[in-house]
């Protein structure tokens, strides 16, 4: 299916992505196209301009410093999985893009397309909870620093406004005694996560977070397993009664017969003894 016509616009600063925005009452950012094309496509969305922002020098590059590792928002998902930097340092970044869709999509999408398409079954938005992510975006009023935890608001909502651009997302590095885990029920149509879970244990196991995607309206934090496992040591007794507190807690809607709760019961104890085992 053909889109609906529609401008299209190089930017080649984040400022002129930024102005652009404002030029009309339906204007898109077009990072690697993954999401955005098929709506477009399915006449889901139909916009009046599509600015192309991969030429913009500012959304490329990963670096680290002071213990930080800022990771453009033009990074693809196979860069994110294969960068030394974020292996060595966010690990759980790498391990989540590596699975993502395939390896079509992974050459094509990005973390910050992914981030602000903000699809309750992308993989991403799992880690970068778990990671105490913050998205740095770019707008009118200058530079700001929005936390994981503030930026899904919804399905296909975030925290972004009208004219703002992500430009980076900042991530802490993770302890060097961190194991980490990102496990995933892939949908055996689309290969979203039926369910994913992001978790590390690092710290001497004094740190211990987790997030869950794929079951509910947005991914979120198991902040109550969080807490039990912190409290009581990550081991073959107590993962089990996590994986139940996760599932309890888990702020799923329509689960009549109880199966997305039992899918996080499941996978959330599945994830913890792989991540002490130090599998990936
Ligand atoms: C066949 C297929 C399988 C897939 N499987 C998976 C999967 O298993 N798991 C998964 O998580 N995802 C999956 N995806 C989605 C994929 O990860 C996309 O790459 C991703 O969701 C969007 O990234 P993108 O760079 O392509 O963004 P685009 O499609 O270009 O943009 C998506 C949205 O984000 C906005 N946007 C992009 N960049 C910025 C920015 N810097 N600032 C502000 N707004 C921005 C755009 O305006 C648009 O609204 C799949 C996609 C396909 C086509």
């Amino acid at each position: 299916m053909l889109t609906a016509p529609f401008e299209f616009r190089r930017a080649s600063t984040v400022n002129e992505a930024s102005d652009l925005l404002q030029q009309g009452t339906e204007v898109k950012l077009l990072a690697g196209g993954h999401s955005l094309l098929p709506l477009m496509k399915l006449r889901l969305a139909a916009p009046e301009m599509v600015v192309d922002i991969s030429g913009i020098p500012e959304l490329h590059g990963v670096s680290v410093h002071d213990g930080v590792v800022t990771v453009g928002a033009m990074t693809r998902h196979v860069e994110v999985a294969q960068n030394p930097v974020i292996q060595a340092e966010a690990p759980l970044l790498s391990k989540t893009a590596a699975v993502i869709g395939d390896v079509q999509v992974r050459n094509r999408g990005t973390i910050g397309g992914s981030l602000c398409h903000a699809d309750s079954a992308a993989d991403l938005p799992a880690a970068v909870l778990a990671l105490d992510a913050q998205m740095v975006v770019s707008g009118p009023d200058g530079i700001r620093k929005i936390p994981a935890s503030e930026f899904f608001v919804a399905p296909f909502v975030t925290a972004l406004g009208a004219r703002e651009v992500l430009m980076a997302v900042e991530v802490p590095a993770m302890p060097s005694d961190a194991a980490s885990t990102y496990l995933k029920r892939p949908h055996p149509a689309s290969g979203y996560p039926v369910i994913g879970v992001a978790c590390w244990v690092g710290n001497g196991g004094t740190s211990v977070k987790m997030a869950i995607t794929g079951i509910g309206s947005t991914a979120f934090r198991a902040v109550e397993a969080e807490a039990y496992l912190t409290e009581q040591g990550v081991n073959a007794s107590s993962i089990g009664e996590a994986a139940r507190l996760a599932a309890v807690h888990a702020p799923v809607e329509d689960d009549v017969t109880g199966y997305k709760r039992q899918l996080v019961n499941v996978y959330v104890s599945r994830a913890l003894h792989q991540t002490m085992a130090g599998k990936d």
